[in-house]
């Protein structure tokens, strides 16, 4: 379904970024990730990719660091051969009610999950082809926030909504697709399905379970697809149905 593609998968070492990249390598598209600090980590996806019969890449890349963003970016068109798919998935998760949260946490989560959103789509537009993919991770939590503690999260998710359908619109003509993905609880290191708070969280579901991530990653295979053609400036949220 992917063959002859390539990909990037911004935070791909480790949890659904690692699953999106995975994926995305068994449905035969080349694949580079990049990581904030987990080499190890990177580098066992890339054993995973390759064992699947792919190209695979790791690069050290922090989304604060917008130079090292764009080297990214434009070394996996050098060294892959162009850049047809890119995943916007690299993030954090600051938590605190308004008051308590550091002007350097704010800025630093606009880096992470705003600007170089903005700024690697933008190089990726380079290398990208007619019938390219721009898919970003948001969060159910962009839409509706049931408990306190994530306005900093939710506002940082809910500039992807603003982006999505306005590169959307950008990009129509060149026909390349934009497109949200914004998950719900999901198992990764980030939200562990064991830690205290899941079974709030699981309660608030309606299927009442967490996802997996490769239940996030068949999403964006299923965008990056070439049946996805004529889906662009949409928003798909896989969260169990928290947000109903
Ligand atoms: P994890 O914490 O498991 O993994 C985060 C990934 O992002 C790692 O690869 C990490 O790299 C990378 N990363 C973190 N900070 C940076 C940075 N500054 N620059 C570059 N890479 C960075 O998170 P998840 O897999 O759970 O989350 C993936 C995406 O999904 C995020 O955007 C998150 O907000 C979103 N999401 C997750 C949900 C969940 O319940 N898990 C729910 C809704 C949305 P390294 O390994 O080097 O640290």
């Amino acid at each position: 379904m992917l063959a002859g593609k390539t990909a990037l998968v911004t935070g791909g070492s480790r949890g659904i970024g690692a699953a999106i990249a995975l994926r995305l390598a068994e449905l035969g598209a080349d694949v580079a990730i990049t990581y904030a600090s987990a080499k190890d980590r990177a580098e066992e996806v890339v054993g995973q990719i390759t064992a699947t019969g792919r190209r695979g890449l790791a690069i050290a890349a922090d989304n604060t660091d917008s130079a090292a963003l764009l080297e990214a970016v434009d070394r996996t068109a050098a060294e892959l051969g162009g850049l047809d798919i890119l995943v916007n998935n690299a993030g954090i998760f600051p938590s605190g009610v308004i008051g308590e949260v550091s002007e350097e946490e704010v800025d630093r989560t606009l880096a992470v999950h705003v600007r170089a959103v903005y700024l690697a789509s933008q190089a990726a537009l380079k290398h990208m082809p007619e019938g390219g993919r721009i898919i970003s991770i948001g969060s159910n939590l962009a839409e509706r926030v049931p408990f306190p503690g994530v306005a900093l999260y939710a506002m940082s998710k809910a500039a992807l909504l603003g982006f999505t359908r306005g590169a959307a619109r950008d990009l129509g003509p060149r026909g390349i697709t934009v497109n949200l993905v914004q998950p719900g609880p999901t198992d990764t290191d980030m939200n562990p399905a064991g830690a205290d708070g899941a079974d709030y969280q699981r309660s608030i579901t309606a299927l009442g379970h967490f996802a997996d991530p490769r239940e996030i990653a068949e999403t964006v295979a299923h965008l990056a697809s070439p049946g996805a053609r004529n889906i662009t400036g949409s928003v798909i949220t896989v969260d169990g149905g928290t947000n109903a």
